[in-house]
């Protein structure tokens, strides 16, 4: 007893008079609660890891701080918040082979050999990213040309596209596929390759991954995140499986970007009931469900009011009845989840706006409702979305990377309100910035580089496509902070670096409001800090100066 009394004077006489920290020397930029740029030469940290409050270039610098940290004029930016990504889908491509732009066979199985020997613990040997369409003779590939690279194991590549996969003979063999075995309606099956609904006999076959594999993937994808400047996501369709890997990561304290989670449809919902409050330090809640309410535009799967341009006999997926999609969602909302659906054809943005509007004149207009992607909106029900407070949770790098595919799927008449970003903030919505990775990627410069100008990183087509919705860049940025923060029920905690929010923000190599467009593009985190602590750093030898007392 006496030796813990002493221990504790002696600690408490340890503990400095000002135990703050001041990130000195900044750059300093974000947005205001107006939406104005804001900058500011300092940030003052309390030793909780929390914002006491930014010092502007005017102010007096006669702080009594324990730790200064000096950056050397280095650009300083709020932490990004993705609202919108893939946490578990991201590691788990990212530890898989990639085959994204091979541009022949030999390359596809260059690479899978150099994997398959990099990788002996791999049971199956799982990858995708090829397209013959990039290669010389543009033929698919075949079991027999896998077979002669890896015979022992099975391999399973899947297209760029997601709508075929090559297996070699030993996953035709562990999934019990033999020469007899007829494709199902809607697949093909040719030398190996599978077809749409043919994958299925291939994918069935593959074991689920283990729990050790999921804790690899996600800390894996966290590495991927901080890198690029991303201390807050909005999980998407997250699984009870991905749900359980966050919390092991929580009680392991390995969990460091802070996810807003948005569980897969109703099912979660008999271990997950209602939503969470903020676990670990604010790093992780249960807050909504999500939808879908149709598929996508580049496999003409989005629902469309009228039909394709280059598809005239079809408008596309339409996944739920007006009345099925309104008691599911319903049923959600009154466990207190918020709502997150996914509707890129303006048929199902129509449907999805019509359901929110039921449900609001049920619950209210202070629920967040949102909707995901939000592409391809009719003008006439634009408006609707700003007089329900609704919140569009868009994607500018698919903007830029859908702009040829879009005008041929739908024409340019209707693209009138398509990726309408400046369009919707005038309607009085919300708007909430992400990318949907790994979909994209989670890079957020180029999606801010895109944002201000409609082109792509590679500054195509001159002058922005349909220019009249760019944003400025404190718009954008504040749509990749704030916004995204807001989205997601949690601006009092990230999204700003104002008193009482956590201290998650990054030192860049650029400044982003002076460059041109393609050096915004390209923009470098050099570090990441979450709750007052460096998480990552691109080259430990360029850490900042620090002084302590
Ligand atoms: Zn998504």
């Amino acid at each position: 007893m006496k030796k813990t009394i002493l221990a504790l004077a002696a600690a408490l006489l340890a503990t400095p008079a000002s135990p703050n920290t001041l990130i000195d020397n900044v750059n300093g930029i974000q947005v205001d609660p107006n939406g104005a740029l804001v900058r500011f030469r300092a940030l003052l940290i309390d030793d909780n890891g929390k914002v006491i409050r930014t010092i502007g270039a005017n102010e007096l610098d006669d702080l009594d701080v324990r730790r200064r940290i000096d950056e050397h004029g280095q650009t300083l930016l709020p932490g990004f918040v993705d609202a919108h990504g893939h946490v578990m889908e991201l590691g788990r491509d990212a530890l898989q082979l990639d085959l994204v732009g091979t541009r022949s066979l030999a390359e596809l199985q260059q690479r899978l050999g150099d994997y398959a020997a990099a990788h002996p613990e791999a049971k199956w040997i799982l990858g995708a990213g090829w397209n013959q369409e990039l290669w010389p003779d543009k033929k698919f590939p075949t079991a027999a040309e896998l077979d002669s690279i890896v015979p022992d194991r099975p391999v399973v590549l899947e297209r760029v596209d997601g709508h075929a996969l090559v297996a070699n003979s030993a996953a035709m063999r562990g999934a019990g596929v033999t020469p007899q075995t007829p494709a199902p309606v809607g697949g093909e099956i040719t030398d190996g390759v599978f077809v749409d609904n043919a994958k299925a006999l291939i994918n069935q076959a593959i074991p689920a991954p283990t729990q050790a594999d999921m804790d690899q993937a996600f800390a894996k994808a966290q590495d991927i995140l901080l890198g690029f400047g991303v201390t807050g996501v909005g999980s998407m369709s997250t699984s009870l499986d991905d749900w359980n890997t966050f919390r092991r990561a929580g009680d392991a304290g390995t969990l460091k970007v802070r996810l807003m989670v948005y569980l897969l449809g109703l099912d979660p919902l008999k271990v997950v009931p209602h939503p969470t409050p903020w676990l670990y330090d604010d790093r992780l809640r249960a807050v909504g469900v999500k939808f879908f309410a149709d598929g996508a535009l580049g496999s003409r799967g989005a629902w469309l009011k009228q039909p394709y341009s280059d598809a005239p006999g079809t408008t596309g997926n339409r996944l739920h009845s007006d009345a099925d999609l309104r008691s599911q969602e319903d049923a959600a909302a009154a466990a207190r989840f918020q709502l997150a659906t996914h509707a890129i054809g303006d048929a199902a943005n129509a449907q999805v706006i019509s359901a929110y509007e039921w449900l609001d004149s049920k619950y209210g207009l202070n629920r967040r409702w949102r909707i995901e992607h939000a592409q391809v909106v009719d003008c006439t029900d634009l408006l609707r979305i700003g007089h329900g407070h609704m919140i569009a949770s868009m994607q500018p790098t698919h903007q830029t990377s859908d702009r040829l595919m879009a005008e041929k799927r739908l024409g340019l008449g209707r693209l009138k309100c398509a990726y309408a970003w400046q369009s919707m903030l005038r309607t009085g919505a919300k708007l909430a910035f992400g990318t949907d990775f790994p979909v994209e990627s989670p890079n957020p410069f180029p999606g801010l580089s895109a944002a201000i100008s409609r082109q792509d990183i590679n500054g195509q087509p001159p002058g922005g496509w349909l220019p009249a919705e760019r944003l400025t860049f404190e718009q954008a940025l504040g749509a990749y902070t704030r916004g995204a923060a807001y989205a997601g029920f949690a601006e009092d905690k990230i999204g700003a670096l104002e008193p009482g929010r956590w201290a998650d923000f990054i030192i860049v190599d650029r400044d982003p409001t002076k460059d041109e467009r393609q050096s915004l593009a390209r923009a470098q985190v050099i570090e990441t800090w979450i709750a007052g602590k460096r998480v990552w750093s691109r080259a430990p030898s360029a850490s900042p100066t620090e002084r302590g007392q």
